[in-house]
């Protein structure tokens, strides 16, 4: 069987949905090919359940990619407000919890519904179920299914990146790179938990599940957020934000107890022993913790010399995790289609015409905090106004 479209769009994610969206509302006959059983399975599981759409302080530095100024123009020209402005359309209830970042009072479905509701209005066709075994360019691209081909002078790539492969990623935004020669940025999991090496698990894991805010950095990177012990390492917003730009075998830094100065003693009358400290130290830190740090680095001494060494060791706990949570468990991959490959304007691909890539595959990649979201909205939007 063959089907003929104006565009057709590989992948029924946050990126490609939006993109069909804006094709679709522009008069093009859009087709959005889902390998999975239903639409949007990552938006459903997204922000626990509740989707963290976009943040309010969206900016360019919010993102990263090898050439950082190239999210710029898509970012720009379909921002968190016209998202907002879509919610809103659709009476969905919202909140900021954090920092800017927006999420939906109710469920994750409240989003994925709008977006389909959305596809349907503007004449969208989706074909769930559907696989691509190959793709061709003649005149037109071709996309082959075991039972049926799908021509179209534009064919969209907003297949997402390689995390969590167990609800449906796939490498095959990458492969249809290949097959026409463009560039690929190395990929890597990121927003990802770290590993603690043998060494660490053993001090440290028993206390998995206890969390306090940090400054987590390596290189010039450093955020300031929550931290958590898990049962193989270290997760919470600080250690998933550092994820994204730690290098294997590099060292990180972690300030334990930001702001505070634990062992000063100020008062003379204070006696210096290892109760007032451990009393100090639980003041900052979560009390197994605290105990645990206590155990494991105890003043040599209680001269101001030896309380000064335990309070710069508190504030820079140098550790050199062992790798990351991998693909599995990472939010993100980081690395993808070369933007030197794309036009900012409209995600095409400068050597070959008609194709597009969108979303995740690109080489651009966002912090925490529903800036994912926003990338695919824009780059999404970017390519459906293009089509
Ligand atoms: C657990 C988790 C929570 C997250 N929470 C947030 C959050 O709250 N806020 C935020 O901003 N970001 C969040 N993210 C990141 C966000 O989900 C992604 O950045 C975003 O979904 C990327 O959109 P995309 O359309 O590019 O890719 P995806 O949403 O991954 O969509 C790609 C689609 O393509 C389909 N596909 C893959 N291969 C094929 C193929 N060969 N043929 C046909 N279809 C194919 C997939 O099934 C999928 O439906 C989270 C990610 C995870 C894993």
């Amino acid at each position: 069987m063959i089907h003929s479209f104006d565009a057709i769009i590989l992948g029924g994610g946050a990126a490609g949905l939006l993109c069909a969206i804006e094709a679709g509302k522009r008069g093009r006959r859009v087709a959005v090919l889902e390998h999975a059983d239903r639409l949007g399975n990552k938006i459903l599981i997204s922000g626990g359940g509740r989707c963290n759409f976009t943040n309010l302080h969206c900016q360019p530095e919010n993102f990263f990619s090898s050439h950082p100024h190239f999210a710029k123009s898509a970012l720009a020209r379909y921002t968190p407000a016209d998202f907002i402005a879509l919610v809103e359309k659709h009476r969905i209830p919202y909140h900021e919890k954090t920092l800017g970042q927006l999420f939906c009072d109710r469920s994750a479905r409240d989003i994925l519904g709008m977006l389909e509701t959305e596809c349907h209005d503007a004449n969208v066709t989706i074909f769930l179920n559907t696989k691509i075994r190959q793709v061709g360019r003649t005149a037109e691209f071709i996309a082959h299914t075991a039972d049926a081909e799908f021509h179209a002078p534009a064919l969209v790539v907003a297949t997402g990146g390689l995390s969590i492969p167990k609800i449906g990623a796939t490498s095959c935004g990458y492969d249809l790179a290949r097959q026409f020669n463009i560039a690929i940025r190395e990929t890597r999991p990121a927003l990802v938990p770290l590993l603690l090496n043998p060494d660490d698990r053993s001090r440290y894991c028993d206390l998995a599940g206890v969390s306090n805010e940090v400054i987590a950095s390596c290189d010039a990177q450093h955020f300031r957020e929550k931290m958590l012990i898990t049962h193989r390492g270290l997760s919470g917003p600080a250690i998933l934000q550092l994820s994204s730009y730690w290098k294997n075998s590099q060292p990180i830094r972690i300030d334990l107890a930001p702001g505070r100065e634990i062992a000063a003693f100020r008062d003379p009358n204070t006696p210096r022993n290892p109760t007032a400290l451990r009393s100090e130290l639980r003041k900052s830190l979560p009390h197994r913790l605290a105990d645990r740090w206590l155990d494991l680095h105890p003043p040599d001494s209680w001269t101001n010399h030896a309380l000064a060494d335990f309070e710069k060791q508190l504030h820079a706990w140098t550790i050199t995790p062992e790798g990351t949570e991998g693909y599995e468990k990472a939010e993100v991959t980081a690395g993808g289609i070369d933007t030197d490959e794309l036009s900012a304007k409209s995600m095409e691909a400068r050597k070959v015409p008609g194709l597009f890539f969108i979303g995740e595959v690109v080489d651009v990649t966002g912090h925490l905090g529903g800036f994912n979201f926003q990338w695919a909205w824009s780059s999404g939007a970017a390519a459906g106004r293009a089509l």
